[in-house]
């Protein structure tokens, strides 16, 4: 397996975790994808750029180098399904748009997609279990930021057109719920972009499994529409110009983050 995730150790209380980053694909896996999969079109593009500036501000950030294809490092390794309606599981069967992912036998063979989830998955999960853990023994906390986007329409996953700022905080569940109003406060300050706090998307597995504000780590999940900075059709285009305001919003959020810790905890 080649390089599976980066990793950068930052200064502060916060790790910036990119699980749908990656762009990778295994020989399996890519001989298998019929056509229209072929151009990653499920990814979360360009997040580690759009990102960029989180490193100067002191987080720690991991992001992954395989697809979601390969397999999803935002669903628990039992597979167990995060949403009542349609969703994608741990190893992706079809496409967001409900086709399927794989040419007909041509799905990687449970033992192939069993070194996936020893050799990617669980590396991946080691690295934010470990990290939050050094981050809560140094500064008596750590904070998670869930970094994802996503088209704005797809309508076998929801109806209509998402928000801009999707936040997710598992119903409330994995971060302290001043921490939410605050940064849903942020997301009204920029009046042009439109929010939801828990609307379609409340957070995945990283979220609802590593979140935990009783034991002083709050998790969030944002996940981001696309328009906001990109192109949403193929080949997926970044947009420097709208990806300059929306990288406004994210870096007052994460400042936001940070002062509510500082404030919170006092380091
Ligand atoms: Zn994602």
């Amino acid at each position: 397996m080649d390089k599976v995730l980066s990793f950068h150790q930052g200064s502060l209380p916060l790790l910036i975790s990119m699980p749908h980053a990656g762009l990778r694909l295994t020989p399996a896996v890519k001989g298998g994808l019929v056509a229209q999969a072929q151009g990653l079109p499920d990814t979360d593009w360009h997040i580690p750029r759009l990102y960029d500036f989180a490193r100067e501000l002191g987080a720690s950030i991991v992001a992954a180098e395989y697809s979601r294809f390969v397999i999803d490092l935002n669903r628990p390794e039992d597979d167990k399904p995060l949403y009542a309606g349609a969703t994608t599981g741990l190893y992706p069967a079809t496409l967001f748009e409900g086709e399927p992912l794989f040419k007909e036998g041509q799905v990687p063979s449970a033992a192939e997609r069993a070194t996936y989830l020893e050799q990617i998955w669980r590396p991946y999960h080691d690295t934010l279990r470990n990290e939050l853990q050094r981050l809560r023994e140094q500064f008596g906390y750590a904070l998670l930021w869930d970094a994802h986007s996503i088209r704005s329409h797809i309508p076998h996953l929801f109806d209509g057109t998402l928000p801009d700022f999707n936040l997710g905080t598992f119903n409330g569940a994995s971060c302290d719920p001043q921490l939410a109003e605050r940064l849903q406060g942020v997301c009204t300050g920029f009046a042009h972009y439109s929010h939801v706090l828990n609307g379609r998307f409340k957070g995945g597995h990283i979220t609802r499994h590593y979140g935990d504000p009783a034991n002083n780590i709050h998790a969030v999940q944002l996940e981001l529409a696309q328009r906001t900075y990109m192109e949403e059709r193929e080949p997926f285009a970044y947009d420097e110009q709208l990806a300059q305001n929306t990288r406004q919003v994210l870096r007052k959020l994460l400042e936001t983050i940070m002062a509510w810790g500082l404030e919170r905890y006092g380091r």
